[in-house]
């Protein structure tokens, strides 16, 4: 049986659903994504978990146990938000104990745990500093630190990363990635960002106005997406349809199709003529935009040297790799 277990939940503001009928099994130890674009309900969905948002109909039960009867208090659940909402007049270790010492924990231990788990996000140095005194990512490493002290059975995070800048982004989610695995905790964590959620997940669950619209390893995800939306959120899919899909491939195609930039190769030979558009350079690969018979295409080739680069007006022969075609609803 799954660890966390929601089930057929509906939630509406006034008469506006947000989501009608959500059903998500998570197991434990399990670090997944809730992704999709903003407005999709994610952030509603979690706090519906975490008891801060009422639900309009449906369960859900951790661990066996039914949250819904219970407060956010009793529910055992951490939460990191993007805006980290530290106490300024507190310093960093009076902000982590702060859970601790609502819950009456002794003092000695209090102090035991807020010394272990600022050891963890390595903010020890900074346990007497105040929030102003720290950088953005400093706080968001006490914010995780408030909710990791309590030992909560299930960890939301609402998109903890989005205020920082890149470095600090791509650095705080290794360590929160390792901090989840060190201590198996079950992790729930929402983004709009698709790189963020192939880096990070055990498993993806994409959203789209208030609907799951694939759940699965971010593999699974970015090579069998399961329909258009999908296929446009994950990667840099070529959506075709079904009408230039058969001009392309020349041959009747009922369906729309998607084919992934890196599975087109320009070669010397080939029976799929094409001409050179423009490109762009993302690091280590050249995005070329290339049009054959009459459809628009990126094609994604590893830049090698820049001696190969191809300008605009170039005759190119495309190959696609067969295997890579998907049909798409
Ligand atoms: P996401 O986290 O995916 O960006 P949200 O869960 O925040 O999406 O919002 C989902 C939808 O619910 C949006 O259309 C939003 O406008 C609406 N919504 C969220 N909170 C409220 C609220 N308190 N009152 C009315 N509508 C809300």
């Amino acid at each position: 049986m799954s660890y966390l277990s929601i089930r057929g939940l509906n939630k509406q503001y006034a008469a506006t659903p947000v989501f009608r009928d959500i059903n998500c099994e998570i197991n434990r130890g399990e670090f997944v994504t809730l992704l999709g674009p903003s407005g999709c309900g994610k952030s509603t969905l979690l706090r519906c978990i975490a008891g801060l948002t009422a639900v309009d109909g449906g369960q859900i039960v951790l661990d066996g146990q039914d949250l819904l009867p219970l407060s956010p208090q009793k529910r055992g659940i951490g939460m990191v938000f993007q805006s980290y909402a530290l106490f300024p007049n507190l310093t960093v270790a009076e902000n982590v104990a702060f859970g601790l010492r609502m819950q009456k924990v002794a003092r000695d231990e209090c102090r035991q745990r807020v010394e272990d788990i600022l050891a963890l996000v390595e903010l020890s140095a900074h346990a007497d500093r105040y929030p102003h005194q720290l950088s953005g990512g400093q706080c968001q490493r006490v914010a995780l630190a408030r909710s990791l002290v309590t030992r909560p059975r299930l960890l939301l995070l609402d998109e903890p990363l989005s205020a920082l800048d890149a470095r600090i982004r791509k650095h705080l989610r290794e360590q929160i990635r390792s901090i989840q695995q060190e201590l198996g905790l079950t992790t729930l964590f929402v983004t709009h960002d698709q790189e963020e959620a192939l880096i990070l997940s055990d498993r993806i669950v994409l959203m789209n106005a208030g609907q799951i619209v694939q759940s699965g390893s971010a593999e699974t995800l970015y090579t069998e997406p399961a329909n258009a939306f999908a296929a446009s959120f994950i990667g840099n899919y070529n959506l075709l349809d079904a009408e230039q899909a058969s001009r392309l491939l020349q041959r009747p195609q009922p369906r729309q199709i998607a084919i992934r930039p890196e599975a087109i190769s320009l070669q010397a030979e080939g029976s799929l003529r094409g001409i050179v558009q423009g490109h762009s350079l993302l690091g280590n690969v050249i995005r070329y935009r290339v049009q054959a018979h009459g459809v628009d295409l990126l094609v994604d080739v590893l830049n090698r040297s820049a001696d190969d680069l191809l300008p605009a007006g170039s005759a190119v022969n495309l190959n696609i790799d067969p295997t890579a075609i998907r049909e798409v609803a």
